[in-house]
């Protein structure tokens, strides 16, 4: 039997005494479910969940009903993305946002598991063998925080997806200020050389097929500068997977 059977065959025994202990709350809304592990019914009804149809190249949502099998967005017409797919858990909304606020600064890190599925749940069919790797935190931003959110999430995809995982593939070699506000060109100057390989894990990236995985995905600069990263290692596919994706700024 192996650890993580042992773990959950215990969590399953403890769980009764768990739920008298603490009465399962719902993380979004506080009102009482019925597991430790969900949403209220509500909250996963208001959940934003993409949907069809959808980019080719990206998978974002699009709008008309009649565009065909295959069409593109018009970010990708305008400048074909390096990635290859987009797998959004959910869309950035209200209850996305309320997740990710106690994930991330109210460090609810049980959330993680939660958070995974929905994100399995969109991925795309995984062929033959995929390393999973967590967009980098800064190493003051990781003292700060504590724990790389994505870097959980990585963890949670790979043992779901029997993925191998590298946390330290891609590192980020300076700090870089909040890209919020930023236009397009002065997002990618400040991301600048700032994301690269750790030289460490080059044999391993080489050739492989890659999940990238963030919570929130948002223009997108720093994906596309950890996807270039991966790419230029010799990745052969580079998929880039989110919690919550923001459409439209
Ligand atoms: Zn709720
Ligand atoms: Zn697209």
């Amino acid at each position: 039997m192996s650890m993580g059977k042992v773990r959950s065959n215990i969590a399953e025994v403890f769980a009764p005494l768990v739920d008298l202990i603490y009465p399962p709350r719902c993380p979004v809304c506080g009102s009482g479910i019925r597991s430790q592990t969900g949403l209220c019914g509500d909250c996963w009804a208001d959940l934003r969940i993409p949907g069809e149809p959808a980019c080719a190249s990206c998978q974002r949502p699009l709008n008309s009903e009649d565009v065909g099998q295959g069409a593109i967005c018009a970010v990708c017409m305008a400048k074909p993305p390096a990635h290859d797919g987009i797998a959004a858990g959910t869309l950035y909304g209200d209850i996305s946002r309320k997740l990710v606020l106690s994930y991330k600064h109210g460090r609810k890190t049980a959330l993680a598991p939660l958070m995974a599925r929905l994100i399995g749940a969109r991925l795309p069919r995984l062929d033959g063998q995929w390393i999973v790797v967590p967009v980098p935190l800064h190493r003051w931003r990781l003292w700060s925080r504590g724990f790389n959110q994505a870097a959980l999430l990585a963890r949670e995809i790979a043992r779901s997806t029997d993925s191998s995982v590298a946390v330290d593939a891609l590192l980020r070699t300076r700090r870089t200020p909040s890209l919020g506000g930023l236009g397009q060109k002065a997002r990618a100057r400040a991301l600048s050389g700032a994301i690269a390989l750790n030289p460490r894990r080059a044999e391993k990236i080489a050739g492989a097929q890659v999940i990238l995985i963030d919570d929130v995905l948002t223009s997108g600069a720093t994906s596309d500068a950890c996807v270039r990263a991966l790419k230029r290692a010799g990745a052969s596919k580079v998929v880039i997977a989110c919690f919550a994706r923001v459409l439209d700024e």
